[in-house]
């Protein structure tokens, strides 16, 4: 298959992701965020140090700041990249789902038997039960928990990820904002 984004490059990322400063990050540049200051990049609603992102003059004349549209573009990748993986992610198991569906692959109905059981949960599958095979032998939020919940590093069930279907949406109080951005709150 012809991937340009290939899976080493997407854990690759994640990696990245993972091992950065916590987010979220916020460029914060003074005269157009506020008055009297300084010009940085706030990690973590300001629990972390500051960063300072700074370029060389010339001729020689000290360091001075980056332009703010470079500070948002590298703030906003702390944000950004994990909600395109988890985009990336999500379209490629619904592609695999329905190539599955298209294929042989799939289980014919009448093989499953009445109650087939769920890999993760052991209880029975009933309303996915044609997707039993795409979604690995499991519910589809069995599913969802165990390959594509997660926000950051953060994979705790009672924490929404940005999957607008997270289950998770339902009781977390402060959700992240989903990667369907057209469907933002009001
Ligand atoms: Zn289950
Ligand atoms: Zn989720």
């Amino acid at each position: 298959m012809d991937e340009w984004i290939t899976d080493e490059l997407l854990a690759a990322v994640d990696a990245r992701c993972n091992a950065a400063s916590r987010g979220p990050w916020r460029a914060l540049v003074e005269g157009r965020d506020f008055w009297g200051g300084d010009t940085f990049i706030q990690i973590a609603n300001g629990t972390e140090q500051d960063m300072y992102v700074e370029r060389t003059t010339d001729p020689p004349g000290g360091p001075r700041h980056a332009a703010p549209e470079d500070l948002d573009f590298i703030a906003g990748a702390r944000q950004d990249i994990p909600l395109l993986l988890a985009e990336v992610r999500r379209l490629r198991t619904e592609l695999s789902a329905r190539r599955t569906d298209q294929t042989a692959g799939a289980t014919p109905e009448h093989e499953l038997g009445a109650d087939p059981a769920c890999a993760r949960c052991g209880r029975s599958v009933v309303r996915n039960r044609s997707n039993y095979t795409a979604f690995e032998h499991m519910h589809w939020a069995c599913f969802h928990y165990e390959f594509e919940h997660a926000i950051g590093d953060v994979t705790d069930p009672d924490v929404a990820c940005a999957d607008p279907a997270c289950p998770a949406r339902a009781f977390d109080p402060r959700p992240v904002q989903t990667w369907a951005a057209d469907r933002e709150l009001p």
